[in-house]
Parts: structure tokens; sequence; C-alpha cells
């Protein structure tokens, strides 16, 4: 087999039109269509009655208990609404601990007497499923003998319907719990941290005399990054079809090094590829916003408006579905992994995270009145207090195999964790910490003769990119998530953590008025001992310099370089303490998370090398060896005819010592695949990353040496000048 081009179809991108017949393209009607293939708050209402539909509200607005005697109403209306759609089927859709997505689908139809068939949905079969659990990662938490577990609605998102040309189904987002009530998936602990920020921040609300607010929530806008690559060369990649990433692949001469993919106009096929995406996505309900191309050749990115978080993160995980989905339809394959390319960048997101009342307060605004200033610097130095003291579980929240490839690479942040807050709302902190803050840096004079309040102009402050926890205007961003991931976890640490600060700064606050002091002291007190306690974790400076890394050191911060050393810290006292003391998760819970996590490192690596080791034996050495033996021949045939061949020697002897150089790595990795290296996951997880790891790289080096010198028409892999400029 040939990859040269000749032998790919590459008109799929070369003659790819938008519009065959010269017509002009269909407008897009968002208004009628947003929201048509979801189940939401306008629909329940023109479907359900009154009764039914203001005691479901009352779960889906202020958190009220579901009350079941209305599941057979709204099963009903759920059922027609999905069979006006096409709808034949449904499923309890939920988020086992793998980090996608799971459903198993039953009919509609129940048989009747007469022979014939009808279409059944009961209130019981929208309220509770019972998938087998036996075949979910579970971490220890359900023993095999209890192979049962249950899902359970959310009534709080949105039911969806997944379309297929032969037909469609409906889609109810579930909880996914053990028989006896462990959270097996990612939805159950963030629902229980929306309930735990919501808690605790009413309760500064209140401390602060803002009235008339009933319910908190925080809310998550996530950019995603991606990679769109034409399918034909992705299904000659074995190790992209199998591992998400290139496992060997030399540079292309050309790279992003011009910086003129950023932004740059978008090819017509993936802005065809795009429009149809946001389509959809619109038809889900999901209101994305921006889109545009990123660093990286054939790089992209798509973002919401942001929403409720338990929304936002079934959304997100739709997000991702629907662009690996509609990508087909355009001969392309989505790339969601964080690193599919070395020496390229990779992917990842933004986490875009802030506090909201339900009267339409963003609570991190900084507002322009006093009153609101010293309530944001309240809630601005909870954030800061709780991701100085929990570094640990936002890096845990991010660690995965994949991920471990693009933090600290200078094209996403450390894994160090440090807070950006900007130039003029850092002086504020400082002043606040030494003493009082009587003016802010660059709006010039202003006092309210109060000790905190200076006045803060929303963009108070340049951005920087390589910050990983970022103020940005009126919310913070959390930027070290890795693009495939699930973002139920780190919003499930964001919720908890900054509802413990909340906690406990409510307390001295409360301390502090009954014994008399008024409101700005008080709050000025408590906010100055929190900043005081956590000031080493802000950084205004270049989080990509080796200076950094030192001065973060001596600051005694966290760099937690690996997965392995970020999972080290998990289960530790202050961690279980945490996640119970709030009932997010139990002790069992979190170490199940741990043991998972751990596991999914090791299998990971372990199909990593796996695949490298076949790549390279049945691929890789082949080639090399045909063209050291078509070069051989010519030498033979030269020196018989008396042409030099001291040119052709000279490859030969090249190629000859890349193969001798690859022998001995391969052996090398087959012998370290072969061996475990013992019996825990957590044995297995040190070996991936101690021994294993490495040679995979020795792998890789000998084989993208071998690339640039072997024969293009005998290189059985499609290039990275293939995949990343052919459009
Ligand atoms: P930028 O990153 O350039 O500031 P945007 O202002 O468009 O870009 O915001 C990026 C993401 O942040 C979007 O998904 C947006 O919806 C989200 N976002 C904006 N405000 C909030 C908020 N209050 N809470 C959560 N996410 C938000
Ligand atoms: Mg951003």
């Amino acid at each position: 087999m040939s990859r040269h081009n000749t032998d790919f179809n590459i008109l799929a991108a070369t003659k790819f039109t938008t519009n065959g017949n010269g017509s002009k393209p269909a407008p897009m009607d968002i208004e009628s269509i947003f929201g048509e293939n979801a189940f939401g708050l306008d629909e329940m209402k023109s479907r359900l009655s009154v009764e039914v539909y203001e005691t479901l509200l009352a779960t889906i607005d202020r958190g009220e208990p579901i009350d079941p005697t209305i599941g057979d109403d709204v099963a009903q209306a759920m059922k027609e609404w999905a069979i006006e759609r096409g709808a034949t089927h449904f499923t309890h859709w939920f988020q086992p601990l793998t980090g996608s997505t799971a459903e198993k689908h039953d009919s509609f139809i129940t048989p009747n007497k007469g022979g014939g068939a009808m279409a059944r949905f009961s209130g019981k079969d929208l309220i509770q499923g019972e998938p087998d659990a036996s075949s979910f990662p579970s971490g220890g938490l359900r023993a095999t003998f209890e192979a049962r577990g249950y899902t359970v609605w959310d009534p709080t998102s949105p039911a969806f319907i997944v379309e297929n040309p032969k037909g469609s189904y409906l889609a109810i987002p579930t909880a996914f719990a053990s028989w006896g009530g462990e959270a097996l998936d990612a939805k159950t602990p963030l629902l229980r941290s929306m309930e735990v920020i919501n808690k605790q921040a009413l309760r500064v609300l209140k401390l602060f005399g803002t009235e008339g607010v009933a319910k908190v929530t925080s809310t998550v806008g996530v950019e995603q990054e991606y990679f769109l690559i034409d399918e034909q060369y992705y299904y000659r990649r074995p190790d992209l079809m199998t591992c998400g990433r290139t496992l060997v692949g030399a540079k292309p001469p050309r790279g992003q090094e011009l910086d003129d993919h950023y932004f740059g106009s978008i090819p017509d096929r993936v802005l065809s590829c795009m429009l149809e995406t946001e389509k959809e996505l619109y038809r889900l309900g999901i209101p994305v916003k921006t889109r545009h191309n990123e660093v990286a050749p054939s790089q992209y990115e798509i973002a919401p408006i942001f929403e409720n978080t338990n929304i936002a993160c079934d959304h997100q995980q739709l997000t991702m579905i629907t662009l690996q989905r509609i990508a087909r339809k355009f001969g392309l394959v989505c790339l969601l992994h964080e690193k599919p390319f070395k020496g390229i960048n990779g992917s990842g997101k933004h986490n875009n995270w802030s506090i909201a009342t339900d009267t339409g307060m963003n609570l991190l605004e900084p507002g322009d009145n006093p009153h609101d200033n010293l309530q944001f610097l309240f809630f601005c130095a909870a954030v800061i207090k709780s991701v100085y003291r929990h570094q640990d579980l936002l890096r845990v929240s991010v660690a995965s195999a994949a991920n471990d490839h693009r933090l600290g690479a200078n094209e996403a942040p450390p894994a160090i964790i440090s807070i950006f807050l900007g130039d003029q709302l850092e002086d504020v902190f400082n002043q606040i910490e030494k003493g009082s803050a009587t003016e802010s840096k660059q709006g010039g004079s202003m006092s309210h003769g109060t000790p905190v309040l200076p006045n803060l102009p929303r963009h108070a402050g340049d951005r920087n990119r390589t910050s990983p926890f970022a103020f940005t205007g009126n919310k913070f961003e959390f930027r070290a998530v890795g693009s495939s991931q699930s973002v139920s976890f780190s919003n499930t640490v964001l919720n908890t953590i900054v509802a413990e600060s909340l906690d406990e700064m409510a307390t001295s606050l409360e301390a502090s008025l009954a014994s008399g002091a008024s409101l700005e002291e008080s709050a000025g007190d408590v906010i100055r001992a929190a900043v005081h306690e956590s000031k080493a974790i802000i950084f205004g400076g270049d989080n990509y310099s080796e200076e950094w890394h030192a001065e973060a050191e001596r600051r005694g911060l966290l760099n937690l370089k690996t997965t392995l050393d970020a999972l080290d810290t998990m289960v530790s006292e202050k961690n279980i303490t945490l996640f119970e003391k709030y009932n997010v998760l139990s002790e069992a819970e979190l170490r199940s998370r741990e043991e998972i996590w751990v596991e999914q490192y090791f299998l990971t690596i372990n199909i990593e090398a796996e695949t490298t080791e076949s790549l390279a034996r049945t691929m890789v050495m082949p080639a090399a060896s045909s063209y050291l033996s078509s070069l051989v021949q010519t030498i033979e045939q030269g020196n018989s005819v008396g042409v030099s061949t001291t040119g052709v020697k000279e490859v030969a002897d090249h190629i000859a010592a890349y193969i001798d150089e690859l022998q001995v790595a391969l052996s090398e990795l087959i012998d370290n695949n072969k061996d475990l290296g013992g019996e825990s996951v957590h044995d297995k997880a040190l070996h991936m990353l101690n021994s294993v790891i490495p040679s995979m790289n020795k792998v890789r080096h000998a084989t993208d040496r071998l690339e640039r010198i072997t024969s293009a028409d005998l290189w059985p892999l499609p290039t990275y000048r293939d995949m990343l400029f052919v459009k």
C-alpha cells in the first residue's frame, strides 16, 4: 500500500462546494429552530396542567424535592412530544465515571391484547431505570455480586431528541447510583454541590442585606477546542482510531510557525460543518455563540452562552457528541484528544465559572456602586481562598494521561495552580490586605470613606493567557481543563470549595456583626483575613516561564506535574473532610474515583503502548526495510555496472542505523508491555509512567527519523502534512 497522494481521494477537500446548484444558501432561522429538540419549559407549560407544571417548576427553579405523583403526567406529555418528533425509543442518558455518556434504549412499544401494539411510557419509566451497573467502573463501590444500578431522572436538565435518518429517540438526563445509593456518575455529586453553593451564597447575601433572592446557582460557559481532519487519513492511522492521537509522526516542515491560522478565515468545508453542527446544537437548545480558528492548523473553537452549571455540563457533553457526529457528514473527523499531534498545539477547554442569583445578579460582577463592590470583594475573596486551599483538587479535576501532554508544555497553563486577577484587582486586594483600600490603580482617585470600597471598572486589567485560573471581568476562567474531559468534576470541585470558603467567611462575618461592628468593618476584616491567608496563589506574570516554577516553589505552591502526582493528593484527610462535610462525596465515593482514574491512566498508556508496538512492527519496520532493500539492490546493481553508489550507500547506512535503533527500542517496549509492574492498579500505573512511556518515546524517536528519510511512496501512514493541511 502506498500513502502517496494519488492514492487518496482528496476530492472531498479540493472539490468541496457549499451549494452545488448555485442557488442561494438556505438561511437558518435560529429563533424558530432553537430548542425544537429539547423538552424545555415552554414545551412543558403548553402540555402540562397548571398544577403539574407549577409543581415541576418548584423543583426546577427552586430546587424543591421532586413530587413523584406528577411522574405519569410528565411522562405522558414527554412521550407525546417525542413521538411527534419521530421517536420510537427512550433512553436514560447518564454520565458514568468513564468521562463520557451512556445510554440503553427501550422501545415505547408495548403489545396489546389484540395482537397489536401501543406506545407506552409511564412515570416509573421516566423516573427510574435499572441498567446493569456491573459493566461500568465503580472503583470498588459495588461488589461484583451487586450488579444492580439505578438511573434517576434529573428534572432540572431538559430531555432531548437524538435524530438519525432511520429513526429518533428520546434521551432523558439521569443520575446513576449503585444499589446501595452511592454515586457512580459525574452528575450526582455535581447536583449535590449546586445545593451547597446555593445554601452558602444565600447565607452571605442575607448578611449583606441583599433582598429578594430565593436561589443562587453557579453558571458555566465552556470554550471547546478541537481538530477536524479528513476522515480518509483517520482510517489509515491505527493510532488515531484506537487512541485518538498520533503515536508517531514527524513534524511537518511548516507547522504553526507562521501564526497565520488563529482567527484566520475558515475553509468552506469546515465552515459548512460548523454551521450544521451549530444548527443541531440550536435545535437541542444549546446556545452556541462563537466560533473561530485556533492556533494550530486545522484547529478550531466553539463556545456557548453560559448556563446553569448542571445544564451547561450536560450541554457540554452533548456538544462534544454533536461535533463528532456532524463532522462525519462532511467526510471529516473531529479529534477531541488533548494532544493529537506532537509539536503542534493541543486542545483544551476554558471553563468559565461564576455565581448568579435567580434575580439576575452576577455575584462576581464588580459593578459600580459601593455596596456591590463590598459584596463582590467578599465573593471574590472566597474564590481566592478556596483555590489557594484546594490547589490539589483543582489539579486533580483536570488530571488525565492525555492532559499530561499539555499542562506545562508552554501552550497550556503549567501544572501549578495560581490566580490571575488583573493589575487593578490585584492592587485592590493588596491594599485591603495591608489595611484599607482607598483608591483603585487606574481609576485614579476614588475613596468612598470606607476601608474596602474602591470602584472597579469592568476591564480593569489586561488579559493573561498563561494563567490557569484567571479573573476575566465578571467570571473566573479555569483554563487547565483538557479538551476531551467532562467538566462535571471541575465544577463539582469549584462549587464545593467556594461554598466552604463562603461558609467559613460567613461564620466570621456573623460573629463580627454580633459583636456590634458595622458591615463595612466586619466584611473588611473577613476579606483581609482571607486574602492574607491565600495571597501566595495570586500571580500576574508569565506562567510559562522557568522563573515562575522557582517562585511558585518558594511560595510553597503545589507543582503536581503528572496525573499520578495529582491523584496521589486526592484522598487526603483534608479532602475527605471537605466532601463529607458538605455531603458532596462520601469517603468511599471519593476513594472510588481515585481508584478509577488511576486505572484509566494505566489503561490509556497500556493501550497506547500496545498500539505503538503494533504500528512499529507491522507498518514502520516493513516500510523501512523495503526501502533499505531497494537501496541495497541499487548499490549492488550500481557496483556491478560501475556506477557510483556513494550517496545511496550513505542513505542506506542512515536507514540501517535507524532500523537498528528502532529494533532496540521496540524490544524494550515489548518487554515493558509484558511486565505490568505489579498487581495493584497503582503499581501498574507507575510502571506505565516510569518505564512504558520512556520506551514509547524511544520507538517514536527512531520512527520519526525513519519517516523523514524513507521513500514517501513506501511510507504507510498519512503524514502530519496530509492530516493538518488538507481541509
Ligand atoms: P472571553 O473568554 O473572550 O472573555 P466571552 O466573554 O465570550 O469570551 O466568554 C467566554 C465564555 O464565558 C462564554 O462561554 C461565555 O458564555 C462565558 N461566560 C460569560 N459570562 C459568564 C458567567 N457569568 N458565568 C459563566 N460563564 C460566563
Ligand atoms: Mg476565554
